[in-house]
């Protein structure tokens, strides 16, 4: 039975891209109506406080006015109850104190009726008029009284009064009683009123300002979380401008190291008498500097194709033992310092994978683990099987990578710059292919560290079985099968 192939297209794995939300217009659009929704909020808050607080103070200034004009109206009231009383006094004592006492609660009539025309409204100052117009006949006809009395004829005053001043003191009251009951029931109206507004507030300004807050705090939410997105993306613009800039010095000084190698011993073989046996050793350094060269180039390369997703990747099962032996020896060739220790399950299924890509990945890992081991050590590599996928650990004891780095050393240009790693050839390229083309056999890697201590690198890849672009020969987003 031929070998079950699929075809991988290696799909653009950009994890900035799906990151979370990034600076787009939509997000521009979004936190602009999240800002006009808030300032709509407050808007209507502020209105709804500024409608109630008017409405309130209108309501208490009616009342408050139809209040004291109740009061007027009860004032000149009383001050015709005194007139009458102080008349009836001055009939039965003609003294001249009850006299001054009938006189004054005549002025007293008068100053409450011109309250009333003070204070009240046009009504009011036409009824005040018609009282005023009735109060002097009264006063008249007091006058008369008074005469009469001071002349000793008793029954001629008590006649006058009778005859001629109390019918304008009982329409003067009969008016007044008539206008003070329709200002009674005004004032009782304008405080009814204004305790069912201050009800209504009381019960309609809890909901509004709860609905209020409410929105305010989901519109709030939502900014924030814009404003977050759109800092994250600032700073990862930042980050990858900074990245870009180490790059390209990063990578200059790289291609600089081989080139000035290839152009001295060329220049040596060119200029100088050389036997066969040195032609042959710096024609083999300037071999050594070119492979370099394109290495590095092709990593470039490869890379970007990947992250494009224009790299093609036959999958096959693969015998990852096999390779991890392969790669050890070659290693152990120039690597005396880092004793390369294999620990590899015996019983280890295929993996899913392309046997250039995968060399590539254990290439990556083992030069990585013997580059950072400065001071030699052996570099451990382990494979088992765990349930549906086989794991492989590359461990070194070298110089770690701190905890927060963990992470970012698996991105583009990524590299660690410390006086420990500085005179390290390197362009940070490495473990971003090796995540890439990981991630294309649907697996997944990562790394754990204790620095100083250091570093132990691995590698998840599912079993055939398990993996649906095979199992199933169904083609996976980006997968075709052959
Ligand atoms: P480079 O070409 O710089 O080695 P890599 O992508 O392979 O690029 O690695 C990125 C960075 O991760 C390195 O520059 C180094 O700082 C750190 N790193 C990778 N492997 C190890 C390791 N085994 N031990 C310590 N640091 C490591």
């Amino acid at each position: 039975m031929s070998p079950r192939v699929v075809e991988v297209h290696a799909y653009l794995v950009n994890e900035r891209a799906s990151a979370g939300p990034t600076l787009g217009a939509s997000s521009t659009r979004s936190t602009r109506a999240a800002t006009l929704g808030l300032a709509a909020v407050v808007l209507s808050l502020a209105l709804f406080s500024i409608f109630s607080a008017y409405r309130t103070e209108t309501l208490v200034d009616r009342a408050t006015f139809q209040d004291t004009l109740d009061h007027a109206y009860r004032d000149a009231n009383a001050a015709i109850l005194g007139a009458e009383v102080s008349e009836l006094e001055f009939l039965l004592d003609p003294s001249p104190a009850k006299r001054a006492d009938f006189m004054a609660a005549n002025s007293a009539i008068d100053e409450a009726i011109s309250r009333i025309a003070a204070m009240g409204d046009q009504e009011d100052g036409r009824l005040a008029d018609e009282l005023l117009g009735l109060h002097l006949q009264y006063v008249a006809a007091s006058a008369r009284v008074v005469a009469a009395m001071s002349t000793g004829d008793i029954a001629e005053g008590h006649r006058v009064d009778h005859e001629e001043g109390d019918p304008f003191l009982n329409l003067m009251r009969a008016r007044l009683t008539a206008a003070t009951g329709l200002r009674a029931a005004a004032a009782d109206e304008a405080f009814a009123n204004l305790r069912e507004t201050a009800r209504w507030i009381l019960l309609v300004a809890p909901i509004v300002f709860a609905i209020g807050f409410t929105l305010m705090a989901a519109l709030w939410r939502v900014l924030g979380s814009y404003q977050r997105a759109t800092r994250k993306t600032y700073d990862e613009i930042a980050q990858l401008s900074k990245l870009r800039g180490e790059f390209v010095s990063t990578v200059s000084h790289e291609f600089r190291t081989p080139l000035t190698g290839i152009q001295g011993f060329s220049e040596i073989m060119r200029d100088e008498e050389l036997s066969i046996p040195e032609m042959r050793e710096y024609a083999g350094d300037i071999n050594k500097d070119a492979r370099r060269l394109a290495r590095l180039i092709s990593d470039m390369l490869d890379l970007d194709r990947m992250e494009s997703g224009l790299m093609t990747v036959r999958l096959v099962p693969v015998d990852l033992n096999r390779l991890l032996t392969e790669a050890a020896a070659q290693f152990r060739l120039d690597a005396d310092d880092h004793p390369i220790e294999l620990d590899l399950d015996q019983a280890l299924p295929k993996v899913l994978g392309d046997p250039d890509g995968l060399t590539q990945v254990i290439t990556n890992l083992l030069s990585n683990a013997i580059k950072y081991s400065p001071d030699g050590g052996a570099v451990e590599v382990r494979t088992e099987r765990v349930a549906t996928a086989v794991t492989l650990t590359v461990r070194d004891h070298g110089i770690g990578v701190p905890a927060d780095q963990l992470e970012r050393i698996f991105e583009r240009y990524s590299r660690i710059e410390t006086a420990a790693t500085q005179n390290v050839q390197g362009t940070g390229l490495g473990l971003p292919i090796v995540r890439q083309l990981v991630q294309i056999y649907q697996g997944s890697v990562w790394a754990t560290s204790s620095p100083g201590e250091g570093s132990v690198f691995h590698v998840r890849l599912p079993l055939p079985a398990a993996s649906p672009a095979l199992h199933a020969m169904q083609p996976l987003p980006h997968v075709q099968a052959a």
